[in-house]
């Protein structure tokens, strides 16, 4: 006898991202701010509170309430995941059929393609142009000429660093009849989110995170709004207690700090703005070097020919960046962390 894998999974490789001690990581677009010792007392003291031999609260009432307050929207459209990649799963799960055909963006976030395949959809790749934007009624016309049931795609974009305008993402939502997956895990960075609007539709699904802007990235803790009948679908679908209690107490702590949350986005705000006005003064010296796009997220992205030297001479030297096949991809860290970055690209490229 033997187990023969199928096809879906027979040549999945475990997900690897960069291991090891750096420095300066500047690969994952983490936030780079620290909660200050009393905000971390709170936490503590919120997570001794806890009662590790009971299950979590499987709604995780409080926290969706604190999230729903935060961005001023009904906390009843609000279901928290395991991270928002869990979401991604959960809606795929739940809300297609083997066969059905999903179009997503290229260049997006690959976990989109992946999490297709494993519910054996196929997937179609609708390619952005050469700035990374979409011309949208050409897309308009693809998803409605192949019938698609689902549009995943991130908003500002993740590599891109691109965003695309609220009005044009509302002229997709209402013009197809495909269920709309709008990954806002930047939006924070920017002001074209359709939080507000969700209602409207019955056919969207905002995904967010606390991965990014908020900084915690550690508890893995994500939010799908939706109007109830697409959330009552989800809260249906996802596993009883995938957000454990550890990751409740922890949220429910900080997502009370409105003024800290506020802070440290403009704080990373201000990181980017500096990183990019510098990295667009090596540019202008290598022209053919280098090609920077304009920023709606935490990270600047970069075409580049050098982008496999530069990685691994920015490796050699402690500092992480994100190496993408001909172009790179740089978190905005700490102050002292793009200065130590950019005087390692100036020394790359011999400038002064
Ligand atoms: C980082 C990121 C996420 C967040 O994933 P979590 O599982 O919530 O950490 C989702 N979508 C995109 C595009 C991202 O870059």
């Amino acid at each position: 006898m033997a187990f023969e894998l199928n096809e879906k999974v027979k040549n999945l490789k475990p997900y690897d991202p960069i291991c090891g001690d750096f420095e300066i990581r500047l690969d994952a677009n983490e936030s780079f701010i620290q909660p200050s010792d009393k905000m971390m007392e709170d936490v503590m003291n919120a997570v001794s509170n806890v009662a590790l031999n009971r299950y979590p609260d499987s709604t995780a009432y409080d926290v969706c309430e604190q999230f729903a307050k935060l961005y001023d929207i009904p906390s009843n459209l609000v279901v928290a995941g395991n991270g928002s990649d869990e979401i991604i799963s959960v809606i795929m799960t739940a809300f297609l059929q083997k066969g059905d055909k999903v179009i997503t963006l290229t260049p997006d976030f690959s976990m989109y393609n992946f999490y297709t395949s494993l519910v054996e959809c196929e997937c179609i790749e609708f390619a952005k142009d050469d700035d990374f934007n979409v011309d949208f009624d050409k897309l308009i016309l693809e998803i409605n000429n192949i019938n698609a049931r689902m549009v995943i795609f991130s908003n500002p974009c993740n590599p891109t660093s691109v965003g695309f305008l609220a009005k044009d993402v509302k002229k997709l939502i209402e013009n197809t009849n495909a269920l709309i997956v709008l990954d806002e895990a930047y939006m924070d960075f920017w002001n074209q989110s359709l939080l507000c609007d969700v209602q409207n539709y019955d056919n969207l699904i905002i995904l967010r995170t606390c991965s990014k802007a908020i900084g915690l990235a550690s508890i893995r803790l994500g939010f799908a709004v939706a109007n109830t009948k697409l959330i009552n679908v989800i809260k249906s679908a996802k596993s009883p207690y995938n957000v454990n209690s550890l990751t409740q107490a922890v949220a429910c702590s900080l997502l009370s700090q409105r003024e800290y949350i506020e802070q440290s986005i403009e704080a990373i705000k201000n990181s980017l703005d500096a990183l990019y006005f510098e990295l667009k003064k090596i540019e202008k010296k290598f022209p053919k070097n280098l090609k920077i796009y304009k920023s709606n997220t935490n990270f600047v992205f970069i075409k580049t020919q050098d982008a496999k030297q530069i990685f691994e001479f920015l490796k050699t030297n402690g500092i992480i960046v994100r190496n993408m096949n001909g172009y790179l991809r740089i978190t905005a860290g700490s102050q002292d962390e793009n200065q130590k970055l950019l005087n390692q690209i100036k020394k790359f490229y011999k400038v002064g």
